[in-house]
């Protein structure tokens, strides 16, 4: 009898059994639409040519040793990144109440930033209905008290506005509220200007505590600084203190790479050097220090104004698919017919569209159709491609009707 003999299975994570089911399905005209990466005309998932090139000189780099970054990560790599979140004239950085920390990606910088605000007496956590399914996994595991704001009106396909207002009106104090802050994933669906600034009063009224998830700066309009709109407006212009947590998984393409940042804006410059000691602490704990390749790729980009607007090109040019393939999605429904309003295919934002399938016809459209989604409905716009679009929106058409 083995100590183990009697453990169990854990259930398995969804967008991993999707891709295992697709895997093992044999008929050739098999899509996936589930897994959440960006993938070109082709199917493939490009290195970006700039990061290509980068990494061509720095092979060629004999400087670059492979000794162990400080746990808070490349200096470099984290005053760049500052600049790309709160923009080059952010007050927050000129009067030095603002730092980043480099992270593994996005997963990373959320689970140390709600560390750090766990152990600092926040303990109750916000997350939208429906959101990215690792929020509620990593908040529950630090030992958040997780509930729920409304974020998704399911009859008008749109943001519930008043229900996310009033579930942030009702929150207790210092309750830290997880906002996406571009391309909401799973919805495609962000607040105006004018509902972010909504937001933003209830959550001072409140007192409550404000964490943004960038996971697709660029991929929501195509515009990094249009897409950093709300941080900056919390930060530089309401100066709300907050943490923001960025992924350059798909706006650099570096999935691999778990290449991110942790920023954190405060109330005084007094705050930094407790907040980057913290930091040091939790990081040492759990990995010790960050990867290198990754962050010397982005610092590279970032700090070159040439292999800067290489890069804004390169996020263009994914944002320009992404909008097109929208755009034939949409005209391939209309075109035969569906039933429903099929508007929100093109008004939403990002890689993710919420299609507003119901488990069942989701289900229907991978045992019959053999095209593989989530069962919420929701879909990865860029594994649409010129060859696939008829098969995907015939079989749409097929299991609404
Ligand atoms: N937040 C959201 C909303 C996401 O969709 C993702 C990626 N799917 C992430 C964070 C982080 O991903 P990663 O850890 O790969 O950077």
């Amino acid at each position: 009898m083995g100590r183990f003999d009697s453990i169990s299975t854990d259930p398995p994570i969804d967008v991993f059994h999707l891709t295992e089911l697709f895997e093992n399905d044999g008929n050739p005209s098999k899509v996936n639409l589930g897994v959440g990466v960006f993938q070109d005309e082709n199917g493939k998932t490009p290195t970006l040519p700039v990061v290509r090139s980068v990494e061509q000189s720095m092979a060629q780099d004999l400087t670059l040793d492979k000794n162990y970054l400080k746990s808070v990560g490349l200096d470099s790599f984290c005053q760049a990144c500052l600049k790309l979140v709160l923009g080059e004239q952010s007050s927050s950085i000129i009067e030095n109440r603002a730092c980043s920390i480099q992270g593994l990606s996005g997963t990373g910088c959320l689970t140390i930033g709600l560390e750090f605000l766990y152990r600092n007496g926040y303990k109750i956590g916000y997350i939208s209905s429906p959101t990215w399914s690792n929020h509620l996994s990593i908040m529950q595991a630090i030992g958040f008290d997780v509930k729920r704001y409304r974020y998704w009106n399911k009859e008008k396909l749109n943001l519930d506005i008043d229900g996310l207002l009033q579930d942030l009106q009702d929150a207790p104090e210092n309750s830290v509220i997880l906002l996406h802050a571009c391309a909401h994933n799973p919805t495609g669906c962000d607040p105006t200007r004018e509902q972010w600034q909504q937001i933003s009063d209830v959550i001072k009224q409140r007192k409550l505590f404000p964490f943004f998830d960038f996971a697709y700066q660029g991929f929501s309009t195509g515009d990094l600084d249009q897409d950093a709109w709300p941080i900056r407006y919390f930060a530089d212009h309401q100066k709300h203190e907050l943490l923001v947590a960025q992924s350059f998984s798909k706006n650099f393409s570096l999935y691999n790479e778990r290449v991110g940042h942790l920023t954190g804006v405060f109330s005084s410059r007094d705050i930094i050097p407790k907040f980057r000691s913290q930091l040091t602490t939790i990081i040492r704990r759990i990995y010790s220090n960050p990867p290198a390749h990754g962050a010397h790729i982005v610092a590279t980009i970032l700090c070159n104004p040439t292999l800067y607007s290489e890069w804004k090109n390169n996020v263009r040019t994914m944002f320009e698919r992404i909008q097109s393939m929208r755009q034939l999605f949409y005209t391939k429904l209309k075109q035969l017919g569906t039933p429903g309003n099929w508007d929100h295919i093109i008004t939403q934002h990002g890689m993710i569209a919420f299609t507003g399938l119901n488990p069942r016809q989701c289900q229907t459209l991978l045992q019959q159709h053999h095209i593989y989604l989530m069962s919420d409905g929701r879909i990865n716009i860029c594994a649409i491609t010129q060859k696939n679009i008829d098969q995907i929106s015939k079989s749409f058409y097929e299991v609404i009707t």
